[in-house]
C-alpha cells in the first residue's frame, strides 16, 4: 500500500470523528510486511479530557435505561458487527500479523459473541434479596460511572469487546484506549456504534500511546473505573495512578503458564493440545503454556513428538487460510523475544527447533517480524527464561519426577494466571489443578472458554475477576437497601 493512500483513523468523541487536538499523527505498521497501513491520532490529555467530558454528559440518560433497553443496544451492536465480521477478521489479521483463519474463528467470532453474551446475561440478571425476620434487604446494582478501558494488541477487538459490552450493559459510559500498535478494529467498532445510532458520548474512543493517552485516562479525576489488560509492569503504573483517586480497578496482566504432562496422558491428543497452547497467535496470548513440564518416563518420546508437530505447522502469509502461524506484532517485540532466545543460550539452554527467522517466507514479507516456533531444553526452572514472560513463540521444557516436583516447578514464578494438566487420571488432574497457584486451570484441554466463568489471575497476573456475573459485578456498585417491616 502506498503511504500517500493510507487511511487516517480518527478518535470518536461525543458521537463525532476527530483528529487529535494537537494535530499530531503516528503510523500504524503492518507487522507482516513492515509497511505503514494507516495513521492514527497521537492523542494526549486534551483529547482524553474531551472524551471523559462527553462520557460524563451522556451518563445520566444511559444509566437511567433498563437492563432490557441496554441489552437491545448490545444486540444491535452484535448484529452490525456480525454483518461486518469478515472485515473485522481481515483488519485484525492485517494489523496484528495473525493468520486469517484464527482472526475469523477467534477474534471476529468472539467479539460478536461477547456483545451477544452480555446482552443475554444482563437480561437474566436477578439482583439478590435477603429476608430477615423483621426486614428485607434489597441489593441493587448501580452503574459505576465513566469507565476507562485500556487494551493490548494481541487480541484487540476480542479484549475490547470483553470490556465494552459489560460496561455498557451495567449502565456505564466508556472511554476506550486501544493499543497504538493495533488500532484498526477499535476504529471499526466506533464506526459500527455510530452507524447504529448509539446515543452520543456513551462510547468514546481515543487513539494514542500509553504514556500520552493512557496515563491521563488512568489518573483522570472524573473517571470512576479503570479496566486494564496488558503487561504486569504497566499494570503496576496503572494501579498506582488509578488508586490515588480510589477508582474501581480491574487488572488482567501477564502470565508464565505451566503445562503439566503426565505419562498416563493420551500422547496424540496431548501433543496437539500442548502445541496449540504453546504457539496459538504466535504464543502471544496471556494464557499460552510457555513452560512445558513433562514426566521423566516419557520425556524423550514426548519431546520428539512435540518437535515433529511444531515443525509441521505452516508459517507465512497471514492471509492464506492454510497458515498456522503469522508474524510477531512489531519489530520491537521481535527484538525482545529474540533477546530471550540469546539469554537462553547464555543460561545454558539448547534450542531444539526454531530460534531464527523461518525459511521460505515470501519476498513481500521480508521486512516483517518473523520467528519460527522455538523449543528450548536444558534450562533450570529457575532461569530467567523459564520464569519471565516472553510472550512469543518460545517455550522451555522441564522434566519432573512426581506430582510434588511438578507443582513446585509450576508455582515457582511470580505469575499466577493459568495452567493446564494432561492426564488420563481425572482425580489426579483435579488434584494437581487445585495445587496450581493460578486463577484458571484446564485439564486435558486449553483455552476452552465458557463466558460465564470467572477470568483473571493471582500474584503478579492481576487483581479482580471479569467474566459472566463477575463482570456485571465489577462494572456496577452493589448497594444494599434494608427495609424494616411494619
Ligand atoms: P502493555 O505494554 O502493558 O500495554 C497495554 C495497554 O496499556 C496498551 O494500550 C498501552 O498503550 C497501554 N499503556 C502503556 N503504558 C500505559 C500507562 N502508563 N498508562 C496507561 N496505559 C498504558 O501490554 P502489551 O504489550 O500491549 O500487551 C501484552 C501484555 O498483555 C502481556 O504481558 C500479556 O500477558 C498481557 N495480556 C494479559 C491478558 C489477561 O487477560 N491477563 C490478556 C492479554 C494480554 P500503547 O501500547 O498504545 O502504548
Amino acid at each position: 500500500m502506498d503511504e500517500e493512500q493510507i487511511p487516517d483513523l480518527l478518535n470518536y468523541i461525543s458521537g463525532e470523528f476527530h483528529s487529535s487536538l494537537n494535530g499530531k499523527w503516528m503510523d500504524d505498521i503492518c507487522p507482516a510486511t513492515g509497511v505503514p497501513i494507516a495513521r492514527i491520532p497521537c492523542s494526549d490529555k486534551q483529547d482524553i479530557d474531551a472524551a471523559v467530558s462527553a462520557a460524563r454528559s451522556a451518563l445520566p440518560k444511559w444509566a437511567a435505561l433498563t437492563h432490557d433497553q441496554r441489552a437491545d443496544w448490545l444486540e444491535k451492536i452484535a448484529n452490525a458487527m456480525e454483518d461486518r465480521s469478515e472485515e473485522i477478521a481481515q483488519l485484525e489479521s492485517l494489523d496484528t500479523g495473525k493468520p486469517i483463519t484464527l482472526a475469523r474463528t477467534v477474534d471476529a467470532a468472539r467479539s460478536v459473541a461477547n456483545f451477544r453474551f452480555f446482552a443475554e446475561h444482563v437480561r437474566e440478571f436477578v439482583p439478590e434479596k435477603f429476608e430477615m425476620e423483621d426486614a428485607t434487604n434489597h441489593v441493587i446494582y448501580k452503574p459505576v460511572g465513566v469507565s476507562g478501558l485500556i487494551t493490548p494488541w494481541n487480541l484487540p477487538l476480542y479484549l475490547l469487546s470483553w470490556k465494552v459490552a459489560p460496561a455498557l450493559a451495567m449502565g456505564n459510559t466508556v472511554v476506550a484506549k486501544p493499543s497504538e500498535l493495533t488500532p484498526m478494529t477499535a476504529s471499526l467498532l466506533a464506526e459500527i456504534i455510530d452507524d447504529i445510532g448509539l446515543p452520543s458520548g456513551v462510547f468514546n474512543l481515543v487513539h494514542g500511546t500509553g504514556d500520552e493517552a493512557g496515563s491521563p485516562l488512568t489518573s483522570h479525576g472524573d473517571v470512576d473505573l479503570i479496566s486494564f489488560t496488558g503487561g504486569t509492569q504497566t499494570g503496576a503504573k496503572v494501579a498506582a495512578s488509578a488508586s490515588s483517586s480510589f477508582k474501581k480497578l480491574s487488572l488482567e496482566l501477564g502470565g508464565k503458564n505451566a503445562t503439566i504432562v503426565f505419562a498416563d496422558s493420551d500422547m496424540d491428543k496431548t501433543v496437539s493440545g500442548v502445541v496449540r497452547s504453546a504457539f496459538l497467535n504466535q504464543g502471544q496470548i496471556c494464557l499460552c503454556g510457555s513452560r512445558i513440564l513433562i514426566e521423566e518416563s516419557i520425556y524423550d518420546e514426548f519431546v520428539s513428538r512435540l518437535i515433529e508437530k511444531t515443525n509441521s505447522m505452516k508459517i507465512g502469509d497471514p492471509s492464506d487460510p492454510e497458515t498456522d502461524l503469522g508474524s510477531l506484532v512489531s519489530a520491537e517485540h521481535l527484538a525482545k523475544v529474540c533477546g530471550y532466545i540469546s539469554l537462553a543460550e547464555e543460561e545454558g539452554g539448547a534450542i531444539l527447533t526454531g530460534g531464527s527467522k523461518p525459511e521460505g517466507i515470501p519476498k513481500q514479507f521480508d521486512k516483517g517480524n518473523w520467528l519460527s516456533p522455538t523449543i528450548i531444553d536444558g534450562l533450570s526452572p529457575d532461569s530467567r527464561c523459564a520464569k519471565e514472560e516472553i510472550f512469543g513463540p518460545v517455550v522451555t521444557l522441564h522434566a519432573f519426577s512426581d506430582e510434588k516436583e511438578a507443582l513446585q516447578i509450576a508455582n515457582s514464578t511470580d505469575y499466577g494466571l493459568a495452567g493446564s494438566v494432561w492426564t488420563s487420571d481425572l482425580i489426579k488432574g483435579s488434584r494437581i489443578a487445585e495445587g496450581i497457584e493460578t486463577g484458571m486451570v484446564w485439564v486435558n484441554t486449553w483455552l476452552h472458554r465458557d463466558l460465564r466463568v470467572p477470568f483473571g489471575g493471582i500474584k503478579h497476573s492481576g487483581v479482580g475477576r471479569e467474566g459472566g456475573r463477575w463482570s456485571l459485578s465489577f462494572y456496577s456498585h452493589a448497594v444494599n437497601i434494608c427495609v424494616k417491616h411494619d
